[in-house]
């Protein structure tokens, strides 16, 4: 039997929310492909279950009072430990040094790694982030503390401009405004994570478009985003080799509340759709999806 293999595609601000004119998921029409794919549009409550595909709602309040945050949200989906209690709240943006002692030791990179396996962040860092970095103008988001941790390096320009990794914009125009490389289309940048899914036991995908069109209230920005993120599902679910397990998650909901420019309380969807799906059965919040994917390697070893 062939090893198993993930790829994780991390969507930024992606709730579940009530229909209503303020949710631009309540229209089939937004992510079409996948609407068609689950039999429903993507709204509170939609459980789906079928042979190799599994669609349901996971908290990520954390038990934790206030709005779920992106800092503590993405610690605690890429570790499995519950980095809101952690730190007591909700914490955004960034990871700053307390974060850390939990992203270090636990990181999903990390652990893949220590089974013996190999994981990659398929993700493109331009050099404009690591300057903003080394002038304390910006600081290290999450996913790029567990690259740093793991250690594994980082993908650049140049991995992009060869077809080796995707930007987090999914298409690259950020890319071709601001660096000389051109811009691609979700499908070949589908194409890329498949790719690179292929050849590494874990892989993950990072995109923050629906995060910052809720922060804008933008119904066309978020029409834009959601459009874009179901054209790359289009494809990876069409050219998704049978090993590998395809998961899709969020941090904390946003976008499906158009009527407020901060994040929601509201569920986040867990995707499965591959092989490994009976994993994610008993996942019921943000700490169970990084457990899950290790389950995984390690039922492997213990029968190879
Ligand atoms: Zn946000």
């Amino acid at each position: 039997m062939t090893a198993p293999q993930f790829l994780l595609i991390f969507v930024d601000g992606l709730g579940l929310g009530a229909a209503g004119g303020e949710n631009p998921l309540a229209d089939a029409q937004t992510m079409p492909y996948l609407t068609e794919l689950l039999g429903a549009p993507l709204l509170a409550g939609l459980t789906v279950s079928k042979p190799e595909l599994l669609f349901k709602p996971i908290d990520a309040c954390l038990g934790v009072t206030g709005l779920p945050q992106s800092a503590t949200g993405q610690t605690t989906l890429y570790t499995g430990h519950n980095a809101a209690q952690f730190r007591g709240q909700h914490q955004s943006a960034f990871a700053n040094g307390s974060l850390r002692q939990l992203i270090e030791p636990y990181g999903i990179f990390r652990q893949v790694m220590d089974l013996g396996l190999t994981a990659t962040q398929a993700n493109a860092y331009m050099p404009g982030y690591f300057e903003a970095i080394a002038n304390r103008r910006r600081r290290y988001a999450v996913g790029a503390l567990l690259n740093l941790t793991a250690p594994i390096p980082f993908r650049t320009i140049e991995d992009y401009r060869q077809g080796k990794a995707v930007y987090w914009d999914i298409t690259g125009d950020i890319v071709e405004r601001y660096y000389d490389a051109p811009a691609i289309s979700a499908e070949v940048a589908g194409k890329r994570l498949i790719q690179l899914a292929q050849s590494h036991s874990f892989t993950l995908f990072e995109t923050f478009l629906p995060d910052y069109a809720g922060h804008h209230q933008s119904r066309e920005e978020a029409l834009a985003a959601l459009q874009r993120i179901d054209a790359l599902l289009s494809t990876l679910v069409q050219a998704r080799p049978e090993n590998l397990t395809l998961i899709l998650s969020s941090d904390h909901g946003n976008v499906e509340d158009l009527s407020t420019s901060h994040h929601t309380l509201n569920s986040v969807p867990l995707l499965a759709i591959g092989p490994a799906i009976s994993l994610f059965a008993g996942v019921t919040d943000l700490t169970g999806v990084t457990p899950a994917i290790l389950s995984s390697f390690d039922e492997k070893i213990d029968t190879v």
